[in-house]
């Protein structure tokens, strides 16, 4: 279901001036020499939309490094008075937003953690009533779309209009090689039930190493997302947090530039021809996968009062594992991937049992 609310569209927010808002700065403000010395050379490049830095930094073991604090807001002012960005931090208490604001601070976002939590949503929700500052919502720690609708929702109650989302990934238990996993369905989903909200994507704290940084920001633009937030330093092997992550601010240049940006709408008509053309076929195929989908479905519930009739279980391990194996092999033959085929049959074997399991259970 869709949800309209009325957000302004981020080509009407003050700090846009195309695709993608950049908002770039080092993890944490570490000292006014470092946060300065970031924010000229990140004013230079002439790329970024807004200066970020962490202030307060809710870490996951305590004795890290937890941020410089309210000194921190000091810097951020001069920096906007210095290279005239606009500039932007995390909040995570009512404390946090009153400071934050009283130092001019345009752009303020909710962290991971902090999203996750409702309560803190809601405090943080009342700190920005009657407030006009822009708010970006970062996706809780882990993959629920309802509670990061709820906290995006809670601060859009506040009457927060300049409102959007970012995009970080999600933590597991497993060690992967991105530190939190992209789980792109997620703000896929997303955008499909707030049409209307800004989304931007965070590849440093997904990647969590500069190798990854590129491939996962050319993916957010091509999947249209409006923005990137990537952390820079001067030094980044010897930031007090989040090292591996940070680059340079050349290096930041040097991934903007290698990124390919396309069009969202095409009026070529050649070109909308050919794609209308090909999307006939995608829909042909699409009617016969479900009318294909509805016969096999006939047959398991044929199989079901078979079944019932001679008081046989369901499931039959044999069976499915004889399925999975034929249907993977052939896959791979065709050039889909296992993960597919593999994904693909768990929801047709899932639908097949719960059809059965109708027939099994019905009275009569
Ligand atoms: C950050 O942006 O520095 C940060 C701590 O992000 P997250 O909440 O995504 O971990
Ligand atoms: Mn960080």
């Amino acid at each position: 279901m869709k949800t309209r609310l009325f957000i302004e569209p981020i080509q009407n927010w003050s700090i846009y001036k195309g695709r993608p808002l950049m908002i770039s700065g080092p993890c944490s403000a570490e000292t006014e020499k470092q946060v300065m010395d970031t924010a000229f050379q990140l004013a230079a490049l002439n790329k970024v939309d807004v200066f970020r830095a962490g202030i307060w930094k809710a870490r996951t073991r305590p004795n890290a490094f937890e941020g410089v604090g309210s000194e921190g807001l000091k810097w951020l002012k001069l920096v906007k008075q210095e290279t005239g960005l606009p500039v932007g931090t995390e909040v995570a208490t009512q404390k946090h937003v009153y400071e934050a604001i009283k130092f001019g601070v345009d752009v303020l976002w909710i962290g991971a953690r902090t999203s996750a939590n409702p309560f803190a949503m809601q405090e943080i929700a009342d700190a920005l009533q009657g407030t006009d500052v822009m708010v970006f919502v970062k996706n809780p720690v882990n993959p629920d779309l309802e509670l990061w609708i709820g906290a995006i929702e809670r601060i859009y109650a506040a009457g927060i209009k300049h409102l959007g989302a970012i995009h970080r990934g999600f933590s597991t238990y497993e060690k992967t090689a991105f530190r939190n996993q992209p789980k792109w369905q997620v703000p896929i989903e997303l955008r499909m039930r707030i049409p209307d909200l800004p989304m931007l994507c965070d590849p440093s704290h997904i990647g969590g190493a500069r190798p990854y940084l590129f491939e996962i920001a050319q993916k957010a633009m091509d999947l249209n997302f409006d923005g990137l937030m990537l952390e820079s330093h001067p030094d980044p092997d010897n930031a007090w947090s989040d090292k591996n992550q940070q680059i340079t601010p050349q290096g930041l240049k040097e991934l903007l530039d290698r990124l390919v940006l396309r069009q969202v709408v095409s009026h070529d008509s050649r070109f909308l021809d050919i794609l209308g053309e090909l999307r006939v076929q995608i829909d042909l195929f699409d009617d016969q996968l479900i009318d294909l989908m509805e016969q096999r479905m006939q047959v398991s519930e044929t199989i079901g009062k078979y079944k019932k009739e001679n008081n046989i279980t369901i499931l039959q391990n044999h069976r499915w594992e004889e399925i999975i194996r034929k249907v993977t092999a052939k896959g791979q033959d065709k050039g889909l991937s296992a993960e597919f085929v593999d994904q693909l049959f768990k929801a047709i074997h899932l639908e097949s049992i719960n059809r059965q399991m109708n027939v099994m259970n019905a009275k009569g």
